[in-house]
């Protein structure tokens, strides 16, 4: 078992597969996109399996792919299903705009992949365009009903709520969960990446959401399982799906955090919020021995800052690009 410094116990690695991004959401990217990794500086397939078998070994179990977008990367499927292999990885997602997923959405559950999250910001075409500069509304939709017809179990719809933005469609998305067995979940906006300037007054925090939620009816709490995050779960009477509420700004929830981030370029981030990284690649690339790569792992577990500062005189703002870290 892996435990840091605090004594929380680590078991979640979430693995950035690209930079490379066929979206630019105006609150994570500038529009030109932005300077990319040299392919050479990207780990390979094999070098991204051999870490998560030697963290598998120590204690990780459950393996996030993101990005970027990880559909663009060629031969993802055939790498989840090399994934899905490695002895103790017990829990196996994805994180995608959904660009791409009706294509891929039945390959990646034969491949091993058990649930899966997709990004939506908005329920209206012409919106959906200027919040991720590039059409693509239908095509998520449809990759979302791709989804559930291959089984994959469960979907969930991850929505960043921003003022002024998009915080009328908050209804709406919440109606979606009473007729489809989607999981909806509304995220606070988080200071990060080279994104149009975030301004505290753009978020709608999760006390907000959810007072605007209660309006619409009972918000019935579902207790927390083992797979959870940190979302908190509710359900409205009688829908076929979930809310989740996600306040990583307001509600910091540090004190259960068991993740940590590999980079495209194979840096370890212990933490969204902090610039600390401990490289793997050089590892990698000199011969190292799976000792020296848990040596590695360990380091970077020591390095795992207690909070994030966000909300305090610490913060400052992380110098990677979300797309970079994979959120
Ligand atoms: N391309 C994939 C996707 O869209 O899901 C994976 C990478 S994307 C960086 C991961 C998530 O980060 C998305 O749900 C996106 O909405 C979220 N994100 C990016 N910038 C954010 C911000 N400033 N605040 C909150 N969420 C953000």
């Amino acid at each position: 078992m892996l435990l840091d410094p605090f004594s929380r116990k680590i078991n979640y690695l979430r693995i950035s597969v690209t930079d490379r991004c066929n979206l630019r959401c105006r609150y994570c990217m500038p529009e030109e996109g932005i300077p990319l990794i040299s392919h050479e500086e990207i780990l390979t397939y094999e070098e991204m399996l051999r870490i998560v078998r030697v963290f598998a070994r120590e204690g990780i179990s459950k393996v996030r792919l993101t990005g970027g977008e990880p559909l663009v990367r060629k031969g993802i499927v055939d790498f989840i299903s090399r994934l899905s292999q490695i002895e103790g990885i017990e829990d196996l997602s994805l994180t995608t705009n959904g660009i791409l997923l009706r294509e891929f959405a039945l390959d990646l559950k034969r491949a091993g992949l058990k649930r899966i999250n997709i990004s939506l910001d908005s329920l209206r075409r012409e919106r959906f365009y200027r919040i991720a500069r590039r059409d693509g509304y239908e095509r998520v939709w449809e990759g979302i009903e791709a989804s559930l017809s291959a089984g994959l179990f469960p979907i969930k719809i991850n929505m960043v709520a921003i003022r002024g933005v998009n915080d009328d469609e908050i209804e709406s998305f919440a109606q979606l969960t009473l007729r489809l067995p989607l999981t909806v979940r509304f995220i606070e906006y988080m200071p990060s990446g080279n994104g149009e300037e975030w301004k505290e007054s753009d978020i709608l925090t999760i006390p907000q959401i959810k007072s605007r939620l209660e309006k619409m009816g009972t918000l019935i709490p579902i207790p927390p399982d083992q797979w959870d995050g940190p979302a908190r779960r509710f359900r409205m009477a009688g829908a076929l799906g979930e809310i989740g509420l996600i306040g990583a700004v307001s509600s910091h929830f540090c004190g259960d955090c068991n993740r940590l981030r590999l980079t495209a370029d194979g840096k370890i981030r212990t933490c969204l919020f902090s610039d600390e990284e401990v490289d793997m690649k050089e590892i990698l690339r000199k011969g190292g021995s799976d000792g020296d790569l848990r040596e590695q792992l360990l380091l970077a577990l020591q390095r795992k800052p207690e909070r994030h500062h966000i909300n305090t005189y610490q913060f400052k703002k992380c110098q990677r690009n979300m797309s970079a870290i994979g959120g």
